[in-house]
């Protein structure tokens, strides 16, 4: 039976080369992989030789692949049916960022795996920079067979959890949209102590302008 699969981790964990990897693994056993990335940064996107919008995921160990882009108002599950035309469109279905697709999507993802026998792999991370949980990872947890957290390191050596977003001159931002696009913004996955001490100190230095 396929099962829906949530692996997570914090920024700068190595999500996108393990998506990667599994790809290059279920390829080698000559099984067909649709590569999928939520469009939600659509500046590198271009429109690939099957007409359908394509982006390439980078992993900063510098493996790369060319991946479809879909879009938020895509059915995951109608599409995989109409593109197979009574046959399995493909094997399986890996997605990188998966904290961009909607609950919906999430949902469609279960189903391929529950009516189609067609696993879907999610790679992304858990929470936003203010440690809230994007949409498309709250449904994961809620609904995935399989949850395994993809593990990085804090500067301080404890287990990164967070994803602290930082401005130009390294200052910590507390406030500010989920999804922060074409900004010069930088992350790095901190544990929950010291992204709070950040947060603490740059609070502190804020009174004292005061
Ligand atoms: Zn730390």
């Amino acid at each position: 039976m396929a099962k829906l699969y949530f692996k997570f981790g914090a920024m700068g964990s190595s999500k996108t080369a393990q998506a990667l990897m599994t790809k290059f693994n279920y390829e080698e056993k000559d099984q067909s992989v649709w590569l999928i990335k939520p469009a939600t940064d659509t500046r590198d996107d271009f429109v690939g030789g099957d007409g359908k919008l394509h982006t390439v995921l980078r992993s900063r160990i510098g493996l790369f692949a060319d991946a479809e882009s879909v879009p938020a108002d895509i059915d995951l599950y109608s599409e995989f049916i109409s593109r197979g035309n009574g046959k399995k469109y493909k094997d399986v279905v890996i997605c990188d960022e998966c904290q961009f697709l909607t609950g919906k999507q999430v949902e469609q993802l279960k189903d391929l795996a529950d009516k189609q026998d067609v696993p879907a792999l999610c790679f992304g991370l858990r929470a936003d920079f203010q440690t809230k949980l994007f949409p498309g990872s709250m449904r994961l947890f809620e609904i995935a067979d399989s949850i395994t957290e993809i593990k990085s390191i804090c500067r301080c050596g404890r287990k990164a959890t967070v994803n602290a977003r930082f401005d130009d001159d390294g200052v910590i931002i507390t406030e500010g949209s989920q999804i922060c696009l074409g900004g010069n913004d930088r992350y790095e996955g901190m544990c929950y102590k010291c992204y709070r001490a950040l947060i603490d100190e740059k609070e502190r230095a804020e009174k004292e302008e005061k």
